[in-house]
C-alpha cells in the first residue's frame, strides 16, 4: 500500500473517535467520516508501519447505519463523533467499547447489562466551555476545538447545549469586541479573555456565566453585567475566573463574583444541590440521575450501612443514597466542591452525611489506618482512574461491595482487574450513555467480596 493510491473498500469497524476502519492487505486503514458498512472509494494519505490513513473520494454505497448529521459543524468540530450514524448504532458501539475494555484490558468477563441510552441526543448538556480567539482580521471568535487540534471551529449554536448559551455567548463576544477586550493567545501568553464558561441547571434553569480571563479586568467587565442580566432572565451568577498561567488548563484558582450569587442550584435525584464554578457536576443531568440510580441499586443498601463516597464532588452520589444508608462519608480534593457538598447536605436536611477535603488516596489510607470499615465504597474517579494507594486502601478497609462509577472504561477495567486480584470479584457492569453523539461513555461496576 502506497500513499496516493486509490482503493475501493468496505468499512468494517468504527473507532471510539468515530473513524471508520477498513483493511487492505491485512493492514488497518483509518478513514474519518465513514461508518461500518459503507462501501467507498478512498485515497491513501499516510502509510505507517502497522496502519494507514485514508480519505473518502466517493461514497459508493452508504451504510444502513448512516444518518444525515443534524449539525453543520460536525465534520470539523471535535465535540461529536457519532452524529453521522444512527443513535441505535452509536449505543451498540458504546456497549462494545465498555465490553472490550473489561475483556481486553481487565481480562474480565462479567455480566454486561444492556446499555442505558439517552432520551435526547441534542441540548442535553448543562455546561459548556468555549475557547476564545482572534482571527486574522482582529475579530473575536469562539467555538470549539477542531478534532485533535487547538484550532477553533466557530460554532454558532452547538446542538449539545441549551439554546440560551448561544445568546450569552453572542452578548459576551460583541461586548468584548466593542470594548476591545482582547482574546487570550496561549503561545505568547498575551490577551485577556480565555474562555466563556456557562452552566445552566437542567431542572432549575438557573444560569451561571463565568468569564475566564488572564488578569483581573473587573472594571472592563462591569458594563457587561446589565447586558447579560437584561437578556437572560434566569441568570443567577456572573463570575470572573482569573487564570494567569500559560496552560491549556481552563480554570485558574481565583474566582471573583461580579454579580449575583457565588453558586447556582439545580435538582439532582430530588435533592437541591448548589454548585460552584470549580465543582464537578455531571453535564447530562437526566442521564446522571439514571446513573446514580444504578449505583444506588448496586450499593445494595438496607438503611444501616456505612457508605464511603470517594471522589464525591459536590456530594451528589452520596446524598442521593443517604436515605438508604446508615451514614455517608464523602471525600473530595476540591475545597469548593466539599463546601458545596456540606451545604447540600444541610439544605436537604440530610443529617447522616459528612464530607472531607483531601486526596482520595491519602484520606482512604488514613481511614484504613484508623480502622474505619465502611460496608460499601462508591468510587467515581476522574478519567485517569484510581491511584494504587486508593485501591490498596479500599482493600484494606475491606467493604462488602465496591461500586465503581467511571467515565473511562479503560481505567475502570484496569482498576477493577487489580481489585479482582485481591479479595473482590466483578459481578456486573452497566454502561450508561451520558454523552450522546460524542465518543464518551460512562459505566457503573458492581464488585463484591469473595466469600472465603
Ligand atoms: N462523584 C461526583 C464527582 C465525580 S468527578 C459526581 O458524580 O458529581 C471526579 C471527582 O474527583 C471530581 O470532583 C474531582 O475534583 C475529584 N478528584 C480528582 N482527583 C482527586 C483526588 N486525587 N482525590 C480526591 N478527589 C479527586
Amino acid at each position: 500500500m502506497q500513499k496516493n493510491e486509490i482503493y475501493t473498500v468496505k468499512i468494517d469497524d468504527l473507532t471510539a473517535e468515530g473513524s471508520g476502519v477498513c483493511h487492505i492487505d491485512g493492514m488497518a486503514v483509518f478513514v474519518p467520516d465513514t461508518a461500518t458498512g459503507d462501501t467507498a472509494e478512498i485515497k491513501i494519505v499516510k502509510v505507517l508501519k502497522n496502519y494507514g490513513f485514508g480519505i473518502v473520494q466517493r461514497l459508493i454505497e452508504p451504510s444502513p447505519d448512516r444518518t444525515e448529521s443534524d449539525c453543520i459543524y460536525s465534520r470539523q468540530c471535535g465535540g461529536c463523533t457519532f452524529r453521522h450514524i444512527s443513535y441505535e448504532k452509536e449505543l451498540e458501539i458504546k456497549a462494545k467499547m465498555v465490553k472490550d475494555a473489561f475483556e481486553r484490558i481487565g481480562k474480565l468477563s462479567p455480566e454486561f447489562l444492556p446499555i442505558i441510552g439517552g432520551e435526547n441526543r441534542i441540548r442535553y448538556r448543562n455546561k459548556a466551555q468555549y475557547p476564545v480567539a482572534c482571527d486574522k482580521n482582529g475579530k473575536l471568535l469562539c467555538g470549539f476545538y477542531a478534532k485533535r487540534s487547538h484550532h477553533i471551529v466557530p460554532v454558532k449554536d452547538c446542538l449539545l447545549q441549551p439554546e440560551s448559551f448561544k445568546k450569552a455567548v453572542d452578548i459576551i463576544i460583541s461586548y468584548a469586541q466593542e470594548k476591545k477586550i482582547s482574546a487570550y493567545n496561549e503561545t505568547s501568553n498575551t490577551g485577556m479573555l480565555r474562555h466563556i464558561y456557562i452552566r445552566e441547571g437542567y431542572h432549575s434553569g438557573e444560569m451561571m456565566v463565568c468569564l475566564v480571563v488572564r488578569k483581573n479586568i473587573e472594571r472592563e467587565l462591569r458594563g457587561l453585567i446589565p447586558r447579560l442580566t437584561s437578556s437572560l432572565l434566569k441568570i443567577k451568577s456572573i463570575v470572573m475566573n482569573i487564570n494567569p498561567k500559560q496552560t491549556n488548563v481552563i480554570l485558574g484558582s481565583k474566582n471573583v463574583t461580579l454579580w449575583g450569587s457565588d453558586t447556582i442550584t439545580d435538582i439532582m435525584c430530588g435533592n437541591v444541590v448548589e454548585i460552584s464554578p470549580m465543582s464537578f457536576y455531571q453535564v447530562n443531568t437526566s442521564q446522571a440521575e439514571k446513573l446514580y440510580g444504578v449505583a444506588k441499586d448496586f450499593a445494595g443498601l438496607t438503611g444501616k450501612e456505612r457508605l464511603l463516597d470517594l471522589y464525591c464532588g459536590a456530594g451528589t452520589i452520596g446524598l442521593s443514597m443517604a436515605d438508604r444508608a446508615g451514614s455517608v462519608l464523602g471525600v473530595e480534593v476540591i475545597p469548593e466542591a466539599v463546601q458545596n457538598a456540606s451545604e447540600n447536605a444541610k439544605r436537604n436536611g440530610i443529617e447522616n452525611a459528612e464530607f472531607i477535603c483531601g486526596d482520595a488516596g491519602d484520606v482512604a489510607a488514613k481511614l484504613a489506618d484508623d480502622n474505619m470499615l465502611p460496608d460499601v465504597i462508591v468510587a467515581d474517579p476522574p478519567r485517569k482512574g484510581c491511584d494504587i494507594q486508593t485501591i490498596d486502601s479500599i482493600c484494606k478497609m475491606n467493604p462488602d461491595r465496591v461500586v465503581m462509577v467511571s467515565c473511562n472504561p479503560a481505567t475502570a477495567a484496569r482498576d477493577c482487574a487489580i481489585l479482582c486480584q485481591r479479595q473482590y470479584q466483578i459481578v456486573k457492569v452497566q454502561p450508561v450513555d451520558l454523552f450522546p453523539g460524542t465518543g464518551h461513555v460512562e459505566c457503573v461496576v458492581l464488585m463484591s467480596k469473595v466469600q472465603k
